[in-house]
């Protein structure tokens, strides 16, 4: 197999390179030794072998430990060596000792949760806000999990014996608030924390360097970054992330080698993209919080590329405004995406749980992508006044941008 190959042809860096080389490099190291320069999508399901003593033994081997199963893959949900490029290097850029990819954030967060439960250990503390998919999945009792919500300050007196994980966004979804991992980490004694980095990425913030033990991401937004591919991937330290292949295997969220490549691909141009649509939305930030249709603006200390503000006016009216933008739910992509969380990504919380973690119902959301922030910035301006003034949605737009066309479907 090629990670054998690679072992065998290419050079151990001599000094650690930095996050924009690895991002463009990492999961590729042996691609010149084997004559090619894009990475190669690995597609079968199953693969072929006269040697089922062979196949046999390397089944073996994974059962007992989750190490990534040497020689030929066997089948594809086992392992596929185009998403193993992807972990490899999303590994390299969390400075992490492995990671492994899943179907979407919420399987992955679902592994981890079933990891942990296959400990006997069910308990969960966490801070809100997180994602709403994530806040739903832990209090629903989906998987058998319950959580204990609560500050980073409570977090010490909140541990159970049973407490097999804390869990934090940091900014979070979709307040920004941020949480010191140092200090948070500090409150977890042995319990592993896991920090939900999908907002800043590892170009803005390394949880594990922290104190963090387990990073997730929702590689659906900035890792994948074109809003065309759907993934998550946890990195960890060895030992847990062959207790993650285990669960993966055994459950099936595997994530598809487009998706593998796709993510991959992504992470080549992330740290421009995640700089270019920071300095964006730090503008952006700056008038919105002189704007008197706004009330208040979050802004992460970190910086990002996300912005939430609340407005005095009707925020349905100012999504129904926008013309540039897309009115969206997710984030992260190439293109701004402006969304209700009350109404869509954190719908599924309920309503005195979301307004507790500080969702207000006039905070809107806004993933900045990589248009020109004057172009943004009238855009927005028009959307605004539709929702301070009342006035009638379609007629907003063309004037400030100066745009001959209509976007379709208004
Ligand atoms: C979107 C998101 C998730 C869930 O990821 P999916 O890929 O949609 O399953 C988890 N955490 C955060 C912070 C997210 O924004």
């Amino acid at each position: 197999m090629d990670t054998e190959f690679s072992a065998l042809t290419t050079p151990a860096p001599t000094r650690s390179r930095a996050l924009a080389t690895e991002a463009v490099h990492a999961g590729r190291d042996d691609l010149a030794s084997l004559g090619l320069h894009a990475a190669p999508i690995d597609l079968s399901t199953t693969y072929p072998s006269y040697d089922s003593r062979g196949e046999a033994e390397r089944i073996d081997a994974f059962a007992a430990t989750g190490a990534k199963p040497e020689g030929p893959p066997v089948y594809a949900r086992l392992d596929n060596p185009t998403t193993a490029r992807f972990e490899t290097a999303l590994a390299r850029l969390e400075g992490a000792e492995s990671a492994v990819a899943f179907a979407s954030g919420m399987a992955a967060l679902t592994a981890v949760l079933l990891a942990r439960a296959s400990k006997g250990l069910r308990h969960v503390v966490a801070v809100r806000p997180l994602y709403g998919c994530s806040d739903h999945l832990l209090g629903a009792g989906l998987l058998g999990t319950e959580v204990t919500w609560t500050d980073p300050a409570g977090i010490a007196d909140a541990m159970r014996p049973d407490t097999g994980l804390v869990m934090v966004e940091t900014p979070a979804n979709p307040t920004l608030a941020e949480v010191d991992i140092r200090a948070v980490a500090h409150s977890c004694g042995s319990v592993p924390l896991l920090v939900d980095n999908t907002f800043a990425t590892p170009v803005l913030q390394r949880p594990l360097e922290h104190g963090a033990r387990i990073v997730l991401h929702s590689a659906t937004k900035y890792l994948g970054g074109h809003g065309d591919v759907m993934g998550g991937v946890v990195a960890c330290d060895e030992e847990f992330a062959a207790t993650l292949r285990q669960v993966r295997f055994a459950t099936g969220g595997v994530l598809h080698p487009l998706a593998g490549y796709l993510l991959l691909r992504g992470l080549s141009t992330l740290s421009v993209r995640v700089r270019a649509a920071s300095a964006s939305a730090a503008e952006l930030t700056r008038r919105l919080s002189a704007d008197p249709r706004v009330a208040r603006v979050h802004y992460p200390e970190l910086g990002g590329a996300m912005v939430s503000f609340e407005v005095y006016g009707d925020p349905h009216r100012v999504i129904a405004g926008v013309g540039l933008i897309t009115p969206a739910v997710s984030l992260g992509s190439v293109d701004t995406l402006i969304q209700h969380p009350a109404s869509i990504s954190h719908r599924i919380v309920d309503e005195g749980d979301r307004q507790a973690a500080g969702v207000g119902d006039r905070m809107l959301r806004m993933s900045v992508g990589l248009e020109d922030v004057e172009d943004l910035w009238a855009d927005l301006c028009q959307a605004l006044s539709d929702g301070s003034a009342g006035a009638v949605p379609s007629a907003r737009g063309q004037e400030a941008a100066g745009r001959e066309t209509q976007p379709a479907g208004r």
